[in-house]
């Protein structure tokens, strides 16, 4: 029932990581319970001084008593004292107060000094007699003294470093058992000793060494509670755990190097070319420095993976460092240790991750650094990527040059326009283009498919995507000119298609497990039992899926959905008969695809897509001005007949159908796109246009120009087909523009159908093809 009182000087302490407050108190006076008043939120109570006022009354008394005692305290704790190393301040400054502070103070003092535990220390506050307080304390320096005594025996040839205030405190063996908190101090200073042990042991340079060696010997006067203890502690594990020598072995060797690139990605022949090339050179010299490769490229492309191969065949540890989105150079070069929450930048921390000084880094879409008042993260990266500097790439955490040299850096990006040009500079940049339809198919079949099956847990002989069913879901499911959202759909129907095979097997080992020891006839029986619960369920279960299950058309758009893109620009243009004309709406020009397509039949001319009377007409004109003009160009229907309607329908169509089309502008679009289906050959995928016609073969002009020009343009098209006599209204369209668009002026067809065609659509006579007669 004896407390302390105490008057709060100072309060420290911060909220992060974890609360963690420090008081600063200066001791009053000894003070006993006299009456607990209340207990919440805080205790309050009554209390009786014990000490202090007594002592002036009493201290003659006293101080003759207690003579002998005192001088015998004084004795051993100034034989303590000077046992210590007095160059270290504090123990200087604890000498000087032995001889200037009053005698009956020394022993409160000395036993918060020394090392006591707890309970000790709680004993000394409760002993309220000055006598029974130095008694107490004297056996406690002695012990001090001994243990000194032979802690210095046995560290006799080490430095004078080990004098400090922490190590006099001996061990107990045999006395009071420690209470946990001590034991927990005991671990913190068994740590410390083996991270100092580490830190010797490491293979760091010496200037690390030097500053960690410095560290240490802070951290070791340190009181654990502040918070600089912790940081100096992170930062110490962090320099030992850093691969200051450790490195794996290269494994080159370009054959190897060239199979396992190709068996890693289909396509992308330059990039893999150029990708061996760096590695030859680097077989030859066997140094890095030279250009840091950049693949450039749209996302999905394969850049990352590429990347990921290159460390494979060199037998390194491979490391990703996102750079989208960083706008803070402290996320390459580290926060000063000064900071709360300080660490080191992406750099360090990837070689932390990997445990090796040469892993492959992936910087990745270094284009999208951002820049802020924090830095830019950009100029941090030119160091990093520098042959020349990157030896002594200093990180702000660190605060010692670590050596970069050994690091293979290749970055990538999506373009090169928001690269800075210093950091493009120092890169030798690789486009890696979209993949082709085809490319696309192959890709998917040789790669995807087969990482989906294996990700799903499935086999080839459960599931079977035909090549035909890629295609579909690369056109008519995915927009992109990489592979990724390919990827996806593929996951979703091995996902689908798992929970059909799982569903199977549920079925297939039920009427197994009824099955066991009762013979042939009971199995029979047991399937029958089933079956008809098995309809009741669902009713897929009824019918068992047969393996493989195929992938077709339906399953694709049960499981996908309808499709998400009608089919672009140039993807439309990819067969005969279909050609892009431009219409005027009220709401602006609109790019419209003519599609037509012909059949057997008596000679009918189907237009479709709620055409007006006067687009009718259009069509009409055009089928009549082909026909006449049928033998000049050489176009024959199906049977080779020049007569183009014989035993032959056409159907026209014009898309999306709820809108109402009317006007003669159509013309030359309806002709074009007759004249591509009767002769074969595709209308090129960058043109579109709009005239009237006469049946004469001239083209009329039309009026909106302005406004189709600027549809045309925002389609991404490249030429646009005019009348003549439209000319006069391009003046209207702003130059930009123009500029980008290369405008043919037509008076007559014959110019709109050279133009409409790559290399021109001849007049000349074709050669005879000989039909066989077998
Ligand atoms: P990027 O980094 O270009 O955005 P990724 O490297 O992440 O693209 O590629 C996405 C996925 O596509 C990866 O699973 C990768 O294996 C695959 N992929 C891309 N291109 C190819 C290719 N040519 N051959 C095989 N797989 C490829």
């Amino acid at each position: 029932r004896i407390g302390t009182a105490a008057l709060a000087v100072q309060v420290v302490g911060s909220n992060w990581p974890k609360p963690h407050y420090t008081l600063l108190v200066t001791g009053l006076c000894r003070f006993q319970i006299l009456q607990l008043l209340k207990e919440k939120p805080y205790p309050v109570a009554e209390v009786e001084q014990l000490d202090r006022l007594e002592q002036f009354t009493n201290q003659h008394q006293s101080e003759e008593e207690l003579g002998e005692l005192s001088e015998q305290f004084y004795k051993y704790a100034v034989q303590l004292v000077e046992m210590l190393d007095m160059s270290v301040p504090a123990v200087a400054k604890l000498r000087r107060l032995l001889d200037n502070l009053p005698r009956e103070a020394l022993p409160d003092i000395l036993t918060s000094i020394i090392r006591t535990s707890n309970k000790e220390k709680l004993q000394i506050l409760d002993a309220v007699r000055l006598e029974e307080r130095f008694k107490m304390t004297i056996p406690l320096l002695v012990r001090q003294i001994e243990g000194l005594k032979l802690l210095q025996k046995t560290r006799k040839p080490k430095q004078d470093d080990d004098k400090r205030v922490v190590a006099i405190r001996p061990r107990r063996i045999n006395h009071i058992p420690s209470t946990a908190e001590d034991e927990e101090e005991e671990e913190d200073h068994d740590d410390v000793v083996m991270l100092e042990k580490k830190i010797r042991t490491s293979s760091m340079s010496e200037q690390a060494l030097k500053v960690c060696l410095k560290e240490i010997k802070r951290l070791k006067k340190m009181p654990q509670s502040m918070p600089e203890y912790a940081l100096t502690r992170n930062y110490l594990e962090l320099m030992v755990e850093l691969p200051w020598n450790k490195s794996t072995k290269d494994r080159l060797e370009i054959r190897a190097a060239r199979i396992l690139l190709d068996n890693d990605h289909y396509a992308m022949e330059k990039l893999k070319k150029r990708v061996l090339e760096y590695l030859a050179v680097r077989q030859l010299k066997n140094n890095l420095k030279g250009p840091i490769l950049c693949f450039v490229g749209p996302p999905g492309v394969g850049k990352t993976s590429v990347g990921r191969s290159i460390a494979k065949t060199l037998g390194r540890e491979f490391h990703r460092i996102a750079l989208g989105g960083v706008c803070d150079q402290s996320d390459i070069r580290g926060h000063r240790r000064t900071y709360v929450g300080s660490m080191p930048g992406r750099i360090i921390n990837g070689l932390k991750t990997v445990g090796v000084n040469n892993p492959v880094f992936l910087l990745d879409e270094v284009d999208k650094l951002g820049k802020s008042l924090q830095g830019d993260p950009a100029a941090a990266l030119l160091e990093v990527l520098d042959p020349e500097q990157n030896h002594g790439f200093t990180d702000h955490y660190l605060n010692v040059a670590f050596d970069l040299s050994q690091v293979l850096f290749i970055a990538t990006a999506n373009t090169t326009a928001t690269i800075p040009p210093a950091l493009l500079d120092r890169m030798e940049v690789i486009r890696v283009p979209g993949y082709t339809q085809e490319e696309k198919i192959e890709i998917a079949h040789r790669h995807l498919i087969p990482k989906q099956l294996e990700q799903h847990g499935l086999t080839p002989q459960q599931i079977q995507i035909p090549q035909v069913t890629t295609l579909d879901i690369i056109t008519r499911y995915t927009r992109e000119a990489g592979v990724r959202s390919l990827d996806r759909k593929l996951g979703a129907i091995c996902r689908a298609v798992a929970v059909k095979v799982a569903e199977g097997q549920h079925k297939e080992t039920k009427p197994d497990r009824a099955e066991v020891g009762e013979g042939e006839d009971c199995k029979e029986h047991v399937t029958e039992d089933t079956k008809p619960e098995s309809i009741s369920d669902t009713a897929d279960l009824a019918l068992p899926p047969e393996m493989p299950i195929l992938i077709d058309f339906h399953a694709l758009k049960d499981i996908l959905g309808p499709p998400l893109y009608e089919m672009e620009v140039s993807e439309r243009l990819s067969q005969p008969g279909v050609a892009i004309g431009l219409a005027w709406t009220p709401l602006g020009g609109e790019i419209m695809f003519v599609e037509a397509s012909r059949m057997d039949g008596e000679g009918q001319l189907t237009l479709t897509g709620q055409l007006g009377d006067i687009m009718k007409e259009s069509a009409h004109l055009a089928i009549s001005w082909l026909r006449s003009n049928a033998k000049r160009y050489q176009l024959t229907n199906a049977s080779g007949s020049f007569d183009l309607l014989d035993n032959t329908d056409i159907h026209l169509h014009f898309p999306a159908g709820a809108v109402t089309k009317d006007g003669p502008s159509a013309g030359v679009t309806i002709v074009t796109c007759l004249a591509s289906l009767f002769s074969g050959r595709l209308v090129c995928s960058d043109v579109a246009m709009t005239g009237e016609i006469t049946l004469r073969g001239l083209v009329l002009p039309v009026g909106g120009i302005k406004d189709k020009v600027l549809a045309a343009h925002r389609a991404g098209l490249k030429r646009i087909i005019i009348p003549q006599r439209n000319e006069k209204d391009l003046e209207e369209i702003a130059l930009n523009v123009r500029q980008d668009l290369t405008f043919v002026m037509a008076s007559c067809l014959d110019e709109v159908l050279n133009a409409a065609f790559d290399g021109g659509f001849s007049v000349k006579p074709r050669v005879e093809r000989l039909s066989s007669k077998l």
